[in-house]
């Protein structure tokens, strides 16, 4: 852990759409919030899609007393209510973003514009100033459609030049690879924090369904380990605790600036393997 700056936890949920999904959620961010994370943040749907729905749950965290990161993208919104939005943020004491190009939604063709998270970064630079600190998405395994490595650690450079002000990764289960990422990121001349992403293991066939899409790599011998366990959900649920304990602690060790945590809504996946670090406040 870095002897400067104090360790950075931040805990990441998607928007209900139901009232029983949002109660729950009410509830999992109570459980979360006694961690004490800088900032919780709410994904926001290909396309704009959950627009309505990221900012009542980002609403709701704010006025339970939490600070909160709104997840945005241009998606299907033009210039004028993307700056509507950004100001409504304001409006609502909001002052960080994770600032995202996002994907294109299934269904909507030729008439989605795809805005790279670079020139998202501008726009809200040039429409907001300094309000907001701006998070970027960084990617240690390499985004899926990049043409490269080299070029993939460019365009972050470019998200940071732009004006953001630090980056969440997309998950891994090989530290080896953030740290490589982290030293070719330094020797392309970045010198903000890029705080690695988390994603607890709690069942294989939606971590390897979503792994496939977003191109996180699940280790082979982790991969036949979980295989082997098939609908043991139990072994699966500890031999994911032992793991992900001893990735996190291993970043730790070697200087990752914090954590931020995947928490799919729920909270006992996430409190546990704080607990599991010693980073409960208030329990030594
Ligand atoms: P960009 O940084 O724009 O990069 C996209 C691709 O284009 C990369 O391959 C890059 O190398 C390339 N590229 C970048 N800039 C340029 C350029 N100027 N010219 C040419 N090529 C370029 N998705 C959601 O839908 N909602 C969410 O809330 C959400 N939250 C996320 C949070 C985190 C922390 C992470 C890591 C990912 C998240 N995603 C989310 C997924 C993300 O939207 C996708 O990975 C998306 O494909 C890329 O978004 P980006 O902001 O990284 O894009």
């Amino acid at each position: 852990m870095s002897d400067i700056e104090p360790l950075r936890l931040s805990f990441e949920f998607f928007p209900p759409k139901t009232e029983k999904g949002r109660e729950k959620l009410a509830n999992v961010h109570k459980e979360l919030a006694v961690c004490e994370p800088e900032f919780f943040s709410v994904t926001y749907g290909a396309g704009g899609s959950t627009r309505d729905n990221t900012i009542g749950s980002v609403n709701a965290i704010k006025t339970a007393g939490s600070q909160v990161a709104p997840h945005l993208s241009f998606g299907g919104d033009d210039e004028e209510s993307m700056i509507a939005l950004l100001n409504e943020y304001k409006d609502m004491g909001i002052d960080r973003l994770v600032a995202l190009r996002g994907d294109m939604p299934s269904g909507m063709g030729g008439s989605y514009q795809m805005v790279y998270a670079n020139q998202l970064v501008e726009f809200i630079r040039k429409h907001t100033g300094d309000h907001f600190h701006l998070e970027v998405a960084a990617y240690p395994e390499i985004h899926p459609e990049a043409q490269s490595f080299d070029s993939d650690v460019d365009f972050l450079k470019q998200k940071f030049d732009a004006g953001a002000n630090s980056a969440i990764t997309q998950y891994f289960y090989n530290p080896d690879a953030y740290f490589y990422f982290i030293e070719s990121c330094m020797e392309a001349g970045i010198d903000k924090p890029i705080y690695p992403g988390i994603m607890p293991i709690t069942n294989y066939q939606s971590l390897s369904r979503f792994s496939t899409n977003c191109g996180a790599e699940i280790p082979r011998w982790m991969r036949k380990r979980l295989e082997a366990f098939g609908d043991d959900t139990d072994s699966i649920k500890a031999f994911g605790l032992d793991i992900v304990s001893e990735l996190c602690e291993t970043l730790l060790e070697n200087d990752a600036p914090g954590l931020h945590f995947y928490t799919m809504n729920n909270a006992q996946p996430t409190t546990t393997l704080i607990e599991n670090l010693g980073l409960i406040p208030g329990k030594d």
